[in-house]
């Protein structure tokens, strides 16, 4: 049994946390959202007021919050996890941020003798439930076999990346494919309901051919119903690709393609739509064709 902290439970997190507890270990959880944490208070989790209190109740701790800037505030500020954590207290972030990022919170962590390791995840809200996700982990090899026996409590396909930054690196080419495979999805079957053929039928060929892909096997239960529930919410759509693109501004990578995808998903913001599943940025193509992809 270990004392396992846990900072941001929200559709992913929720999960996460309530397979580490089921595991067996002792949770101590924060959201800044209190009624966020309910369900894993009702199951035994212990409530901390603040990141740094949940640092200095636990010997890992884990974050699954939305952008970067939130965890290097959540780690690195006023009341952070650096602030309560005992030296050789172990922390593994679990949201889809950046090496940057990444390198200066463990910088800072190093001062403190806590070992920083980036473990994005990816199978969404689904895979998070069950425990399926694909978590890839970069930073101190050693730390990361110490944890391992946790991170298979969040994942059934956990794996080591590399140096710090490897985790981050990996997840943001993950989400930059399959984020740009959904904007080419919905230029696809716009085209192809205008010309005449119903969603369903386009669906079936697809899915019997080689344009089958997992991003468009969301669509029966999703842009077909018209249902954007979330999951995995347009905003965080939209800050991966940008994740992606300012990868590739800071290494002179070009990615011209990658640019029109974030504009896309910047669009579907704008619409109004970042509360709303990722899928939904097939609204800004269905409104620019004059044409709805619903059965
Ligand atoms: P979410 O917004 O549902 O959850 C984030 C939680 O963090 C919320 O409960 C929020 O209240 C809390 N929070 C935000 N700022 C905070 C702060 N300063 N202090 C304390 N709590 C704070 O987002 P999510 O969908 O669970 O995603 C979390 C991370 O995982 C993101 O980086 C996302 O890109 C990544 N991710 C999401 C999915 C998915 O399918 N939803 C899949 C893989 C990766």
């Amino acid at each position: 049994m270990m004392k396992v902290g846990f900072i941001g439970v929200g559709y992913m997190g929720r999960h996460m946390a309530r397979n580490v507890a089921k595991g067996g270990h002792h949770l101590t959880v924060f959201d800044m959202r209190k009624e966020a944490a309910e369900e894993l208070l009702s199951l035994g989790a212990s409530w901390a007021d603040s990141p740094q209190a949940v640092a200095a109740a636990s010997e890992v701790v884990f974050t699954s919050l939305p952008r970067p800037q939130d965890v290097e505030e959540v780690a690195t500020g006023e009341g952070g996890i650096l602030q309560g954590a005992a030296s050789g207290t172990a922390y593994f972030d679990l949201s889809t941020t950046d090496p940057d990022t990444i390198r200066r919170i463990s910088e800072a962590a190093r001062g403190k003798g806590v070992t920083m390791l980036d473990a994005p995840v990816s199978g969404g809200t689904a895979g998070a439930e069950k425990g399926t996700l694909c978590v890839m982990v970069g930073g101190d090899e050693p730390t990361y076999q110490r944890y391992k026996a946790v991170l298979d409590l969040i994942g059934d396909k956990v794996m080591y990346c590399g140096d710090l930054g490897a985790g981050a690196v990996c997840k943001i080419v993950n989400n930059l494919i399959g984020l740009s495979v959904g904007v080419v999805l919905s230029e696809a079957f716009t085209v192809g309901v205008k010309a005449g053929v119903p969603p369903e039928t386009l669906f079936e060929a697809v899915s019997k051919s080689s344009g089958n892909t997992q991003a468009m096997q969301g669509f029966p239960a999703g842009l077909f119903k018209g249902n954007f529930e979330p999951g995995f919410q347009l905003d965080l759509a939209a800050k991966d690709v940008g994740l992606a693109t300012e990868m590739g501004r800071r290494l002179r990578v070009p990615m011209d393609l990658s640019n029109l995808v974030q504009q896309r998903y910047i669009d579907g913001q704008n619409s109004g739509w970042g509360r709303m599943a990722a899928g939904a940025v097939a609204r800004v193509q269905e409104k620019r064709a004059g044409v709805e992809v619903r059965t």
